[in-house]
């Protein structure tokens, strides 16, 4: 390490490099406190070219570098080891190029995606990509790990967003695919490789984006469902009603309601009756012909008429729509005052969701009576977020210590009905034994071979990703 200390000197500049622990620790611990980076030495490049010189600095002393963003990660794929190098992107946060008439703008991977938002809110703009820690996680990082979030069902998640990439590979060379084309078959699609790698095959510095019109109309609304399986038929309502505009579509289970209006600032439960499932769904468009409260109004007239919900609030100011959606995004936040919990990210077809969550929630019940199932999330594209707080008078440890039993029990009814053990959170090292379980041994076969054949000597993000 001292050898490539002496290199970094030489390419950085005073803000390029962190070794001081009291100014590291941000870097080192990640958002779950579940693991810890041991490393000693940050790299905080200011330009690709920077970059592109600690890789060939890294190589040369055969210390391996773990690329990291906001650190806002799930899955601990921005933790660094002893040995490595943590090669923030922060510094690299430039907009490079804002193209109205081709409705891109491209930036720099370190770009925090609240302020990407912002960029494009201020050309009239809007880019899409948005979920809960978007004050702090980076767009590299969002295409490193092919975020998703609130908004996947109408405009697709962060892969669908990109048009082109600039990346450092593990050789040093950079890969430069900025044009900007819409249309481009040129051979095998290099960007899209680097979306979801997670760090282990480049080194994201740059990208391309789409933006799209600023949706000046949204409607928004609470309803409470007869039963779980009529979220499905709302969806389909709701699909077929509203032309193309529902944007989010959220389910929210009555444990996490309750758990977000008692420990969450601001949170109430604005119906008379509690229900045992809600939906929180949101119109979105522009276009001054555009009303989506008359849109949402019949679709939920419907819906109520097809008996899929047994009520409803239609926010009727910005205000009551930060509210509603306050309660949705309080429900994370929630269930650390409740114990631990023991989370899953998983995702089976749309339809599946109801038998997913019925024969999930029995199955861990049978296995620890007093278990509590908070099955929340993105249930417009079969993304469900199945979190179980412990029972309550359990010690916390005692419920940890059975993760592995309950993550097999719920992740096995997710392969039978041919769903994904992870979806939209990644891999990093938190779910390689899943990887190597139930992700099919070619797809397994055939990554490591491309990991092989692009980064050879191991040097970007080993350990991670693949088993
Ligand atoms: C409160 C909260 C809510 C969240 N909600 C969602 C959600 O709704 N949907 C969702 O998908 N995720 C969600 N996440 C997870 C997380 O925010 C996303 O995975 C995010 O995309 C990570 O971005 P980051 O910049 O923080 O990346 P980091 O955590 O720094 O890194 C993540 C991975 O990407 C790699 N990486 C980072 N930057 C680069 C780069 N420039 N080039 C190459 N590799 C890189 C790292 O090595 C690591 O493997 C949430 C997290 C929190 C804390």
């Amino acid at each position: 390490m001292e050898k490539l200390l002496h290199r970094l000197r030489v390419i950085l500049d005073d803000k390029g490099l962190v070794t001081a622990s009291s100014e590291a620790e941000p870097y080192l611990t990640e958002s779950r406190g579940r693991y810890r980076s041991e490393a000693s030495v940050i790299a905080r490049p200011a330009d690709t070219a920077q970059v592109a010189a600690i890789v060939h600095a890294c190589s040369a002393e055969k210390v391996s570098l773990v690329p990291q963003g906001g650190n806002t990660g799930l899955c601990g794929g921005a933790v660094a080891g002893p040995r490595q190098l943590i090669l923030s992107l922060e510094r690299l946060d430039r907009v490079r190029d804002l193209d109205l008439a081709n409705n891109t703008i491209t930036v720099e991977s370190g770009c925090i995606l609240a302020n990407l938002q912002q960029h494009a809110l201020s050309a009239s703009r809007y880019f899409p990509l948005s979920l809960g820690a978007e004050g702090s996680c980076q767009i590299g990082g969002n295409l490193a790990t092919n975020a998703g979030g609130v908004n996947v069902l109408r405009y697709g998640n962060a892969r669908e967003q990109v048009l082109g990439i600039e990346a450092v590979m593990p050789s040093g060379e950079v890969l430069s695919d900025l044009n900007g084309l819409r249309k481009n078959n040129t051979g095998y699609d290099l960007k899209q490789l680097l979306v979801g790698s997670e760090g282990t095959l480049g080194i994201i510095t740059a990208a391309v984006l789409k933006l799209y019109p600023y949706p000046d109309h949204s409607a928004t609304a609470l309803v409470a469902l007869r039963d779980l399986q009529a979220s499905i038929e709302l969806l389909q309502t709701a699909s077929h009603a509203s032309n193309g505009s529902l944007s989010s579509f959220e389910l929210l289970p009555r444990l996490g309601m309750q758990f977000a209006c008692q420990h969450i600032p601001d949170c109430n439960d604005p119906f008379d009756h509690p229900h045992d499932w809600y939906v929180l769904l949101a119109l979105q468009g522009s276009g001054a012909t555009l009303d989506l409260d008359a849109m949402l109004q019949t679709l939920l007239a419907l819906a109520l008429e097809k008996g899929a919900i047994v009520d409803g609030i239609v926010a009727s100011s910005e205000a009551q729509t930060k509210r509603l959606w306050r309660l949705r995004e309080g429900i994370v936040e929630a269930q650390r005052f409740e114990g631990a919990s023991i989370k899953h990210d998983i995702s089976v077809k749309v339809s599946l969701v109801p038998e997913f969550i019925q024969r999930a929630v029995d199955a861990v019940i049978d296995c620890l009576p007093g278990i509590r199932s908070c099955a929340f999330g993105h249930v417009g594209d079969g993304n469900i977020h199945f979190n179980l707080s412990q029972p309550p008078e359990m010690d916390a440890q005692e419920y940890l210590s059975l993760q592995g039993e309950i993550n097999r029990i719920v992740l096995d009814i997710v392969d039978d009905l041919g769903g994904s053990f992870s979806a939209e959170h990644g891999i990093g090292m938190l779910k390689l034994e899943q990887m190597q379980r139930y992700k099919d041994p070619v797809s397994v076969n055939l990554m490591q071979s491309l990991k092989r054949a692009i980064d050879p000597e191991r040097l970007f993000n080993p350990g991670k990703v693949l088993p």
